[in-house]
């Protein structure tokens, strides 16, 4: 579905595009009311791929189109949640799916600008962004009256400077607008007041690149290739310990042990699996006997941790789950923006905490310490990055507390 292309001679040009139905949903969508896609839209049950897997349709719908003001689409390609790098494969190989989703985003909520907002070390991809809209607008798919139409849409390639936190949503628009990358109070929310305080729809680049296929084959049947309630396929990012690792494009609801096995080969080394974090470091880890669950928004959250942003990362019996954690906490005391305490301080003495404990430092009183700091975190900051990096932390410790007691006496021994 959305990697179709992928492995296709020059599959990020415009011809090997259009070859393969490019552009087809877009001439579909201009001759549709808004209504009538925002309807397709919904009916695909679609649901955010940046993380918190929020519908698309609705969010959509949520922009006042008849408000005088401009209105924008702004593409969240700041791909940085560790263990994830699906948006950058979409972008190298099919670089018009994205360009097409934006557009028929446009058209779903009257506006007629857009901006890919990429992270600051896929600097590479700007080239291939730039290039594509170069042949976009050549061939009358952007600009003025596109097909000949009366619609007009404009897009732009903006780069960030490498700050996790500018992948959130507020965060990003403070950037794209040319400040510091902090988020902002909400409500209001981007589509009411987005980038320019003007309505603003805002999408990671893996449900832009949907709507394409949905509108080309009717919302139904993309929510038919998932379960209820999470339609479509997915790209999982399957990494860490497994014989085949890689980006694979699945359907919603695939079983986290099948994937791990069929597609993934298995664990390597035919070792036995310990445990898998299974949307991205911020999703709290399973342990092996939990991960015969189906790979869906609603299943993960039921088990307690969550879909994330697909970046599926298996550890076999010997991976040290106390340095697994410390290396995550290493990463998000780093990247915290340092706006609100508890997350400056929380992740900052986590990180001295945890590398303590993994160098055989700690004291018994540190592993209430790590979970109380890590609670009291929660719901406690102005953006997820706060709750990020303690929900994980709490699963690590709850999940296998008797490697952190182990830790205790002499420091790590675990085989790697
Ligand atoms: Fe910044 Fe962390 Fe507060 Fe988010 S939670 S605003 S990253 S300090």
């Amino acid at each position: 579905m959305l990697t179709r292309r992928f492995g296709l001679p020059n599959s990020a040009s415009l011809e090997t595009y259009l070859a393969s139905d490019g552009y087809v949903a877009l001439r579909k969508a201009l001759g549709m009311t808004p209504e009538q896609i925002l309807e397709e839209m919904r009916a695909s049950n679609l649901r955010g791929r940046g993380g918190a897997g929020f519908p698309t349709g609705m969010k959509w719908g949520f922009v006042p189109r008849n408000s005088p003001k401009p209105k924008y689409v702004v593409v969240n390609a700041d791909e940085s949640e560790p263990g994830t790098c699906k948006d950058r494969l979409l972008i190298e190989n099919d670089p018009h799916q994205l360009i097409e989703g934006m557009l028929i985003a446009g058209l779903a909520v009257d506006a007629h600008a857009g901006y890919i907002y990429v992270r600051g070390e896929y600097r590479y991809l700007i080239e291939i962004l730039e290039r594509a809209i170069a042949e976009a607008y050549e061939r009358g798919y952007l600009g003025r009256s596109i097909l000949g139409s009366q619609s007009h849409f404009d897009a732009y390639v903006h780069t960030g400077a490498g700050a996790y936190e500018c992948g959130e949503e507020s965060a990003l628009l403070e950037s794209l607008e040319g400040k510091r990358g902090i988020p902002r109070i909400r409500p209001p929310f981007p589509a009411v007041a987005g980038l320019y305080q003007c309505p603003t729809v805002l999408n990671n680049v893996e449900s832009y690149a949907a709507a394409p296929a949905i509108l080309r084959d009717g919302g139904a049947a993309f929510a038919a290739l998932g379960t209820p309630k999470n339609g479509g396929t997915r790209l999982y990012c399957l990494s860490g310990h497994v014989n085949k690792p890689g980006v694979y494009e699945l359907p919603m609801g695939f079983n986290l042990l099948r994937m791990i096995e069929e597609v993934g080969g298995g664990v390597r080394g035919g070792k036995k699996l310990k445990a898998v974090i299974p949307g991205g470091s911020s999703c709290p880890v399973l342990k092996a006997e939990e991960c015969d669950i189906a790979m869906d928004f609603d299943s993960l959250a039921k088990a307690k941790s969550m879909l994330g942003s697909g970046g599926v990362v298996v550890m076999d019996e010997d991976a040290c789950m106390v340095r697994a954690a410390m290396r995550i906490m290493r990463f998000y005391a780093h990247e915290s923006c340092g706006w609100c305490i508890p997350c400056r301080e929380g992740t900052l003495w986590l990180k001295k905490i945890l590398t303590r404990v993994e160098d055989g430092g700690g004291v018994a009183s540190d592993i209430p310490l790590i979970g109380e700091l890590s609670r009291n975190m929660l719901g406690r900051t102005f953006c997820p990055l706060g709750d990020a990096a303690a929900m994980p932390t709490i699963a690590f410790v709850e999940k296998f507390r008797e490697e952190f007691e182990a830790h205790l006496n002499g420091g790590c021994q675990c085989p790697s």
